[in-house]
């Protein structure tokens, strides 16, 4: 009832939650509450979660922030989401994004932006904007988001909340609506790293319907003490003073804890971004060719024709940015060029997955700050689609190695913007990194 208290005094204005299911989890509640009094109650009993608009949620809406699913009602749960119910967790809601979770400011949901709860001339971060006010505003204690170039790290990192992007395969993306499937992952987002840690390991693991999960998860790697930056990343132009200062601080902190923290080089710094982009466009614009009008969701009036149905449903369900991504995706993959920037592209991922992994042989762990400003203004970036990619330099690293992160609050900067500190770590190494995650909280 209080997390539904809050959602009633400010969700009209933050725009965090597209659907409130406040019968249901009564409903749920009451449940659980039963089950917790006949000591029969699940690992999560009775924990307030809200799922981001790209999961599928049986019997209920899924729109992935597009007009084309509107109207569109899941005939099956994702694994994430039904394991969390299965452990009596209560699903209070859907919760806004970008649009198949294109962005990184929440501006590009058809359903209207979510605004930053520390202060709402700001934006939430992106794509799983709703799912980091939600918890920032107490609207719900946990949000299943999703991470494909940064979108559980940013918005945590804006929102001054914490977001855990797993290792590429240990997560099922069954039931996750595909935007870039080799490098989407489900993950949470959460007040305390704890929560983090338990939805987790609720949510992680094979459930034989994700062909690309690993069946047999590593050891655990003890922690060595030895932490590595990157100085290209903490010597970067865009990097805000204020964010580097509290960096610094952050690295003294772990010092003092022991640790040996050396800055390395890494030379393919400015091949991060056009890799993610080229990649991820690519593998969107083919995931999102099944969006036609005639099995799910939109359907244009009166077409004259089926190539008429198709372009206009298109035209008029997807907006600006996934078109945008749709068309130079086509252009990556058509024949005359899908050697020069595709198969680039892909080489060029291998280098930077051995490297970074090259560095983790060496190092616990990868930090830096989570994205180099705080929050943007709302419209501050959205005419400039260079500008806005640009501000996922720091979290595409872990989508293109397939590697896990977590971002943890770092403060405020002096307008009272909340800061993000980021820790990356090997495949499969998650819970030595919640664990430093923790003593860092
Ligand atoms: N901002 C990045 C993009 O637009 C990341 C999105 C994400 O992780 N889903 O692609």
């Amino acid at each position: 009832e209080s997390h539904l208290d809050q959602i009633h005094a400010h969700n009209e204005v933050l725009n965090a939650f597209l659907e409130v299911y406040e019968d249901e989890a009564i409903a749920q509640a009451l449940r659980v509450d039963a089950k917790i009094k006949a000591g029969s109650a699940g690992k999560l009993a009775g924990l307030v979660v809200g799922i981001k608009d790209l999961l599928c949620y049986k019997g209920h809406h899924s729109y992935a922030g597009s007009k084309i699913l509107e109207s569109f009602t899941s005939t099956f749960s994702a694994t994430a989401v039904q394991r969390l119910l299965d452990e009596d967790a209560i699903i209070i809601g859907r919760q806004n994004c970008d649009e198949f979770g294109m962005g990184s400011t929440n501006e590009n949901s058809a359903y209207g932006p979510v605004l930053n709860f520390a202060n709402h001339a700001y934006v939430a971060g992106g794509s799983s904007g709703g799912s980091a006010v939600a918890v920032q505003a107490g609207m719900c204690q946990v949000s299943l988001g999703t991470d494909t170039g940064g979108s559980i790290r940013m918005p945590a990192a804006f929102c001054g909340v914490i977001g855990l992007k797993p290792t590429y395969g240990l997560v099922s993306r069954w039931g996750l609506i595909s935007y870039a499937s080799s490098f989407d992952t489900i993950g949470p987002i959460a007040s305390h790293v704890s929560d983090a840690r338990l939805v987790l390991d609720m949510i992680k693991g094979d459930d034989g319907q994700d062909s690309t999960l690993t069946s047999s998860v590593p050891p655990p790697i003890s922690d060595n003490r030895r932490i590595a930056y990157i100085k290209e990343v903490v010597e970067h132009s865009s990097l805000q003073p204020e964010i580097k200062a509290a960096f610094e601080e952050k690295v003294a902190k772990l010092r003092e804890l022991g640790y040996t923290v050396d800055g390395v080089g890494f030379p393919y710094i400015d091949h991060l971004l056009p890799t993610y982009y080229v990649l991820t466009t690519a593998e969107s614009s083919s995931n999102l060719a099944r969006f036609d009008g005639v099995k799910y969701g939109h359907r244009t009036s009166n077409p004259t024709d089926l190539i008429q149905l198709y372009k206009r449903t298109r035209q008029e369900g997807f907006g600006e940015e996934v078109q945008r991504r749709i068309m130079l995706g086509t252009f990556v993959l058509s024949a005359d060029y899908y050697d020069a920037y595709y198969t680039k592209a892909q080489k060029v991922r291998r280098l930077i997955q051995d490297k970074t992994l090259a560095i983790l042989s060496d190092y616990d762990f990868i930090i830096s700050p989570t994205t180099s400003t705080t929050a943007y203004r709302l419209g501050e970036k959205t005419l400039d689609p260079i500008q806005m990619y640009l501000g996922d330099l720091f979290t595409v690293q872990a989508n293109v190695a397939g590697i896990p992160g977590l971002s943890i609050p770092m403060g405020l900067d002096s307008a009272g913007l909340p800061m993000g500190f980021q820790l990356m770590t090997g495949p499969f190494q998650e819970a030595k990194m919640l664990d430093l995650g923790e003593k860092l909280t």
